[in-house]
């Protein structure tokens, strides 16, 4: 544990939960806040639900499993974050939201409380630049499936101040992650590799080079990665995919980072990978 008690975290989905999940088992006291109170608290079901079948695999102790979402409570307006000692945001992918979101955390929080983020891609230099805290606002980016993944990427804005690095650094280890450092870049130091990667993925498949299950299969059985392009885009998301690609096209200039067209017809058509049942590949069968 660090000098903080209570965590506070915006965005219920698949990484804000995660987020809240992996607090709560450090034995922070998490605050879970989304667009509704209904939603924050449809997040915390699909983290009892995680924790369920880990119960049933004798991988966790139902008293641990109670004990750990007796720790989060899910709240419906930000405001409710006003005694976090550090919030945590994982609300979609777009940077005119943080913007309104940070505006709105550095009015709730006390002056003192740290306003980290857990954005892909969108400059932590900009988010703090809306708050009259900028020192005091880090980049936290976990990775997906949080609880899974052992990294954490904590970014430095141009005004975040060394006790604000170090305390969040503490904190992703306290959490049980191990950290790597960034600068305020497009894309950070993972998805400016990742997000190439996979974006170079769509284009193979929509110049007709190879099929989704080939391109797959060769960056799994030929380059040793432990998934394809193809099916990780569909797990991280093909929006949060897309939003990224267009902040490493806008940010860098550079061509070679524009958007393959077959990503923006996937998001456009609602194809948004598992979380809406269909993306590169079909997850229809598999959803509850
Ligand atoms: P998601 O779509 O699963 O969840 C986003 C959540 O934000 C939703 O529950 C939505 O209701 C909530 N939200 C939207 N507007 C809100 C508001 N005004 N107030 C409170 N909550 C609001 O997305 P995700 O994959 O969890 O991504 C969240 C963030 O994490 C993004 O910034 C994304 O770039 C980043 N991220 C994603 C991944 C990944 O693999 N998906 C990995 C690392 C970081």
């Amino acid at each position: 544990m660090t000098q903080f008690k209570s965590i506070g975290v915006v965005g219920s989905g698949q990484m804000g939960a995660g987020i809240a999940q992996v607090a709560a088992h450090a034995g922070y006291s998490v605050l879970l806040a989304d667009i509704s109170l209904a939603a924050a608290s449809a997040g915390k079901q699909k983290i009892a639900s995680g924790l369920n079948k880990l119960v049933e695999k004798n991988k966790l102790d139902a008293s641990a499993r109670d004990a750990l979402l007796e720790r989060i409570t899910p709240v419906g307006e930000l405001e409710a974050l006003a005694a976090c000692e550090v919030v945590i945001e994982a609300a979609t992918e777009n940077v005119e939201l943080k913007k309104q979101l940070f505006t709105r955390l550095d009015a709730a929080c006390p002056q003192a409380s740290i306003l980290a983020t857990n954005t892909s891609s969108i400059s932590i230099t900009t988010i703090a630049a809306q708050t009259k805290r900028p020192e005091r606002v880090v980049g936290m980016h976990f990775m997906n499936p949080v609880p899974l993944m052992q990294l954490v990427e904590i970014i430095r804005g141009l005004a975040t101040t060394d006790s604000v690095y170090q305390a969040t650094v503490a904190l992703a280890k306290a959490m049980g992650k191990t950290v790597i450092t960034s600068n305020d870049a497009p894309g950070f130091l993972v998805n400016r590799i990742l997000i190439p990667l996979i974006n170079e993925a769509c284009f193979v498949l929509q110049e007709g080079v190879g099929s989704a299950e080939d391109i797959d299969a060769g960056a799994r059985l030929g380059l040793n990665h432990p998934m394809g392009p193809l099916a990780l885009a569909d797990l991280i998301g093909l929006d949060t995919c897309l939003a990224i690609a267009e902040v490493l096209h806008r940010d860098l200039g550079d061509d070679k980072y524009r958007p393959a067209t077959i990503l923006r017809n996937h998001v456009a058509a609602g194809w948004l990978g598992r979380k809406s049942g269909r993306g590169f590949y079909s997850y229809e069968t598999k959803k509850s």
